[in-house]
């Protein structure tokens, strides 16, 4: 596909994208300023502190490059001008939608609950006029009775702003199977979820997370060639989040090509292409685009299937799809294809 029509789309969807993960340099800016911390760093330095470099050893390190931005997001109007501040970018990036996730736990350490934590999101959010929503993030670091915590806040929240459930944080230190009791809850209070599974660890690790009832994974990389995870996905429209930068950094691939990615559109596999987070993965949508397609050189019509599954897949009604839907197809008219 030619890279000119990637660039000049304005019709993204991101539908794994980690707030504290994807903090600009003026937004980390503002935040410094908000709490009230004396802002000497240059960009470079910033950027130090929020992307991880090209020797990132593994998920682990990934991780680590979170610390600083949780630390700016301890107070109300922090953790609300971030989400504003968040949406205002994405759609001057040329989104039309996206599903913006965090931990409210993890923005607990200055005192506030998690129910005040949501509250500050849901205020921000709803600040600016991007059609985005909100993910709740368990955390596979934190202990039961908090993740159970946020479970409940997201039972309370569901609705126009917060959509779902997520489980995030260091799969290979914490395995996907020790959180079912998290998820026989969250499937009791009909709360849909997606996981993240299959980055850090194996095939096993997304079944687990498809025996709890996840609509969709996050990444799922090591499941893309086992058969009978494969099958029950075909079989139970399951929706693979995608997040090639990331990966990489990750060292969950080498290369872009290792996904079977046109086997897996040619099975009509729900896959969906994400950044997972801006700032850590020096990404954007459009650029995760641009790679997958120096890669596989996209047809147009793949193009079209990736975009249409992101919006199929949204925690939305089935209303809301469709609007968004139509909103694609003008967007797609806008490049000629
Ligand atoms: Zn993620």
């Amino acid at each position: 596909m030619n890279k000119e029509k990637i660039i000049n789309f304005k019709g993204y969807v991101d539908l794994h994208f980690h707030l504290d993960g994807s903090l600009d340099i003026a937004t980390v800016r503002e935040l410094m300023k908000l709490n009230n911390i004396k802002d000497d760093l240059s960009d470079e330095e910033i950027r130090k502190k929020t992307k991880v470099g090209k020797d990132c050893k593994d998920l682990n390190e990934y991780l680590s490059k979170f610390d600083f931005p949780i630390s700016l997001l301890q107070t109300k109007s922090a953790i609300s001008y971030a989400f504003y501040a968040v949406k205002e970018r994405l759609m001057r990036e040329g989104l039309i939608y996206a599903e913006i996730r965090f931990s409210p736990a993890f923005f607990t350490s200055g005192g506030l609950t998690q129910e005040e934590v949501i509250a500050s999101a849901i205020e921000g959010a709803c600040r600016s006029k991007f059609n985005a929503k909100l993910i709740l993030c368990l955390m596979r670091n934190q202990n039961l009775e908090t993740n159970m915590e946020t479970v409940l806040l997201a039972k309370k929240y569901i609705g126009d702003t917060i959509v779902s459930l997520d489980l995030a944080g260091a799969e290979g230190l914490f395995p996907t199977k020790d959180f079912r009791s998290l998820f026989i809850k969250a499937k009791e209070l009909d709360i849909p979820f997606t996981i993240h599974a299959g980055e850090a660890d194996g095939a096993s690790s997304v079944k687990a997370a498809l025996d709890f009832g996840a609509k969709r994974i996050g990444h799922g990389v090591n499941s893309f060639k086992d058969k009978d995870i494969i099958d029950y996905v075909i079989n139970n429209n399951i929706t693979y989040e995608v997040c090639p930068t990331s990966n990489l950094n990750t060292r969950v691939i080498n290369s872009v090509l290792d996904y079977p990615l046109r086997d897996l559109l040619n099975k009509n596999i729900l896959v969906t292409i994400n950044t997972d987070n801006t700032s850590v993965s020096n990404t954007s949508i459009q650029n995760e685009f641009i790679l997958i397609n120096d890669s596989f050189d996209l047809k147009e019509s793949e193009f079209k299937t990736l975009l249409k599954n992101s919006i199929n897949s949204a925690f939305l009604p089935r209303t809301d799809k469709d609007a968004l839907l139509k909103e694609l197809d003008l967007k797609f008219k806008e490049i000629n294809i």
